[in-house]
């Protein structure tokens, strides 16, 4: 796990809090890398307000599910929790952050979820991603519009439409997501109780992932929505394999 750092990357995935990429879309962290893409974890905050646990019980956490997904390197902007509104000063910090890093694909938070923190997030990446292509936009770095924006789910869905086969990688998602062993059920635990420390959270979190799986005929599946139009120039190719 490194710092600020301007190691050059192919994905860049922002989440609000640690742990929230690990449990949305870890498997693709995973998979991507073994293909053999650079990968950028950015935790927009600390955790510091979470019910259970503490910044830095979340941070030893978030290192060792770092160390498990083997992305390139995890950094914190630190930005607020519970704070993280779309203002100019946030904003920078997102442009500056993908400046440093010129992605060509970005994720984060869907629009719309139960955690106003995860909408501010996915809100202050549309913008940044935007404004991050701006000469003339009030942040330093080179200017870079990566590809595409691409927003996972964390508690509320929407309709998915870009559906990435994780079966291969299920087991090591789900070691990386145990990293945060505050947030979830430990019966031995004096904290207040949350939806993520129910005993049944990782059943829920199996049925959500076969259940995408099942759209595209595969064991384990991550989705996501891209609001841009995919462009097919061989369909047949395209749309006959798998
Ligand atoms: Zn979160």
């Amino acid at each position: 796990m490194t710092g600020m750092n301007n190691i050059l990357v192919d994905v860049l995935a922002f989440g609000a809090h640690p742990d929230d990429l690990e449990l949305a879309m870890g498997g693709t962290l995973i998979k991507l890398k073994a293909l053999g893409y650079r990968v950028g974890m950015v935790d927009m905050t600390r955790g510091e307000r979470g019910s259970r646990g503490t910044a830095e019980t979340r941070e030893a956490e978030a290192k060792a599910a770092f160390e498990i997904i083997g992305a390139d390197f995890r950094e914190n902007l630190d930005l607020g929790d519970q704070e993280l509104a779309d203002t100019p000063e946030r904003r920078r910090a997102v442009v500056e952050c993908i400046r440093r890093h010129q992605p060509s694909l970005v994720f984060t938070h869907y629009l719309y979820d139960r955690h106003p923190d995860h909408e501010n997030a996915a809100r202050l990446v549309k913008h940044a991603m935007f404004l991050s292509g701006a000469s003339n936009a009030e942040a330093e770095g080179k200017p870079h519009t990566p590809k595409r924006l691409l927003y996972f789910f964390s508690h509320w869905m929407a309709e998915p439409n870009v559906f990435v086969d994780i079966s291969d990688f299920y087991g090591q998602k789900i070691r990386a997501a145990k990293s945060y062993t505050t947030q979830f059920y430990d019966p031995s635990s004096r904290e207040p109780a949350t939806h993520l420390s129910r005993p049944e959270f990782w059943e829920d979190l199996d049925a959500r992932f076969r259940w995408f799986g099942t759209q595209i005929g595969v064991k384990y599946a991550e989705a996501f929505w891209m609001r841009e139009k995919l462009r097919v120039d061989d369909p047949v190719a395209m749309l006959t394999k798998g």
